[in-house]
């Protein structure tokens, strides 16, 4: 077994479940296990640790390698430290079969956790670390939820001049992705008597023609926009709930739907639109409100900076792609630090009963990430 593939192992094993998603089991939720042990493994070989506060009881940690001389450059490496939840003890165990490494947070993102990590300590170890680089480490809290700790990361006043977010690409480089908004759309309609229904009002025939023109109309309109990495915009509604019981005319009822978003988009122009729309068919008095409480603006890393440039060349990539999941590197980009996504193994298996990395694919991203940082003033 290669010092990573251990490495990936003893990470799956100390469970980082988000509290959050599983409130009933203390024992296995939290990150803060799976910082005590790199915080000692980083002690080992000289690192610089620092801790940065962002919910209660739970830190960001910071792994720092100074550089020679003066830093001229950071480079950041962060990827998050929760998983989803678990259904099984077996999925706290980790297995190695046919090339693969098996267990929960194993492609998403402990995977990237051992990657980055590994790499640092090799580069702690070795006497030629870079002149003028400065490389931090950032284990990140809570990403499977609010992303609190990419947030609270992004207000701090330590900026990069490239950060490395990590995430299952198949070893892609990927500099966007969509945002989303959550809307809650509200119609009132007038309570009658179910043997009277001519006496009132019904708020979910109102949103019956409401919900027609926002699946087949809007797409249409959606489908003119586009963007070269993303394609266009989308909407799902995902959820309907209206009245009472059979014998009263409904006099309320509510959608909530999910509208992901390419660069461009604001929560404005999407609320503007959506009402202009339903405006020009006549549809009925409606209110629109945000659902989530943070930001999940698009991911739209301009390509042409020179770290990723090298960074495509050492990967032996030739264009960065775009992707349609949610992550930490857009709070990171918010921030005002250029963020990508970068990392072994494929989002497809993130979430999954029997999530699993091609051990290939994790050496592999070690190799491209430990030249591209080698190759660093
Ligand atoms: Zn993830």
């Amino acid at each position: 077994m290669t010092p990573i593939v251990r490495l990936l192992c003893d990470l799956i094993e100390i469970p980082s479940v988000n509290p959050d998603l599983c409130p009933d089991q203390p024992e296995i939720t939290g990150e803060e296990r799976v910082a005590q042990f790199l915080i000692e493994k980083a002690e080992s070989v000289g690192l610089e640790v620092s801790r940065q506060a962002v919910l209660p009881g739970r830190e960001n940690l910071l792994v720092r390698l100074s550089p020679k001389g003066e830093v001229q450059q950071r480079i950041i490496l962060a990827p998050h430290l929760d998983t989803v939840p678990v259904n099984s003890e077996e999925q706290l165990k980790a297995e190695l079969k046919e090339n693969r490494v098996y267990g929960r947070g194993a492609c998403d993102t402990k995977g990237c956790v051992a990657t980055y990590f590994h790499v640092l300590m090799e580069l702690a170890k070795q006497s030629n670390r870079p002149e003028h680089t400065e490389i931090l480490f950032v284990g990140l809290v809570d990403e499977e939820v609010n992303q609190s700790g990419s947030r609270a990361f992004a207000e701090s006043e330590i900026k990069g001049d490239l950060a490395i977010v990590g995430e299952p690409t198949e070893l892609e480089i990927i500099a966007a992705h969509k945002g989303n908004f959550w809307i809650k759309l509200e119609v009132e309609g007038k309570a009658a008597h179910g043997a009277e229904p001519q006496m009132g009002n019904s708020a979910v025939h109102k949103m019956a023609a409401i919900v027609d023109v926002l699946l087949t109309a809007y797409p249409k309109e959606l489908r003119k926009r586009s963007h070269p990495l993303l394609g266009s915009p989308t909407i799902n509604i995902g959820q309907i709930n209206g009245g009472h019981q059979p014998n009263i005319v409904p006099d309320s009822c509510w959608i909530s739907i999910d509208r992901r978003s390419i660069p461009g988009e604001t929560a404005e122009s999407v609320f503007a639109e959506i009402h202009e729309l339903l405006d020009q068919h006549n549809l009925a008095e409606r209110k629109l409100s945000e659902i989530r409480t943070v930001p999940c603006h698009p991911l739209d890393t301009k390509p042409e900076q020179r770290l990723i440039r090298d960074f495509l060349g050492t990967t032996g990539r030739t264009k960065v792609m775009g992707v349609n999941f949610f992550s930490d590197a857009s709070p990171i980009s918010q921030g005002g630090t250029p963020a990508i996504l970068f990392g072994p193994g494929s989002i497809s298996q993130a979430h999954t009963d029997n999530e699993w990395i091609s051990i290939l694919q994790l050496e592999m991203a070690e190799g491209m990430l430990k030249h591209f940082l080698e190759k660093q003033k």
